[in-house]
């Protein structure tokens, strides 16, 4: 049995990884409005089309030491360390459903449901948090089905996913109103926007995949390392005010999409045992 598990981790790791790898074309020609399925992929410097040994994930790029193998212009590091994050991500989410079904008989149908749902949400929440942290923009492709397959996944996925259909139609209201209401009033109090259209989407799909009880936390762990990092980004000098052509670190455009995808999906690796501690320790 442990072997069987062992080989479905190693398979889950390479499925993710080529996830990752079309990831990166998502990232790159969404936002540029081109097709995502072809052309094939070719060099951006040289135009020479990649090969399909190069194109495999991580090893591809370390295959040719991170040059184009043809004119030898460098081929960013991001691209590996996409493909290795989104197979650590598709693997993460998907071991409670194996364990949960790998008892004494492997019960593959729902393992496989629970663990593709919940891939396919922190795949997405990656493209969202790349495009976002590139443009500034979330794609509405990305973020508008998220509320909606949310509770729809809830109707029929079960344990080890605690969020009922109901909660999770709550969560996307509360997330997504909630959410218009803050944007609202601070636009009226400030002139200024603070969070974007995008935002509000994929905090309504936040709220709808987690349930409203992760909205507070997840909005406030986005928030605090938003805020780590603009400090971090500060104290080693990266003058990121004055890139972004603002006067002052308060007037800093930062997108807050990256944040919250990240904390969505902290949440869903670690909420399940937070949720729980926290309750206890409100309760005491
Ligand atoms: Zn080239």
């Amino acid at each position: 049995m442990d072997a069987i598990v062992a080989m479905v981790y190693a398979l889950i790791l390479v499925w993710g990884a080529a996830w990752g790898s079309f990831l990166n074309v998502v990232v790159y020609r969404l936002p540029a409005g081109l097709s995502v399925v072809r052309p094939a992929s070719r060099c951006p410097s040289c135009s020479t089309p990649i090969a399909w040994w190069q194109n495999v994930p991580v090893l591809g790029w370390a295959l040719i030491g991170g040059r184009c193998w043809t004119c030898k212009a460098p081929v960013s590091l991001r691209y590996p360390v996409v493909e290795a994050v989104a197979a650590g991500l598709t693997l993460a989410v998907s071991v409670p459903w194996v364990q949960a079904h790998a008892g004494v008989e492997l019960d593959l149908g729902p393992a496989i449901a629970g663990a593709l749902c919940e891939q396919a949400l922190v795949l997405t929440l990656l493209a969202i948090a790349l495009i976002d942290a590139d443009t500034f923009l979330i794609p509405d492709v990305l973020s508008l089905p998220l509320p909606l397959l949310g509770v729809v996944v809830a109707v029929f996925l079960g344990e080890p996913r605690a969020v009922s259909w109901q909660a999770a139609a709550m969560g996307a209201g509360i997330g997504g109103f909630g959410t218009l209401a803050v944007q609202w009033g601070y636009s009226a109090m400030t002139g200024r926007e603070g969070l974007g259209t995008g935002d509000v989407k994929l905090l309504a799909g936040l709220g709808a995949w987690l349930g409203p009880a992760a909205l507070g936390p997840v909005l406030l762990l986005g928030s605090l390392q938003g805020l780590l990092f603009a400090g971090g980004m500060a104290m080693v000098g990266v003058r990121l005010a004055e890139e972004r052509g603002v006067g002052s670190l308060r007037h800093v455009a930062l997108p807050f999409g990256p944040f919250l995808c990240l904390a969505g999906i902290e949440w869903l690796l670690l909420g399940r045992q937070w949720l729980p501690q926290l309750q206890r320790l409100l309760g005491a």
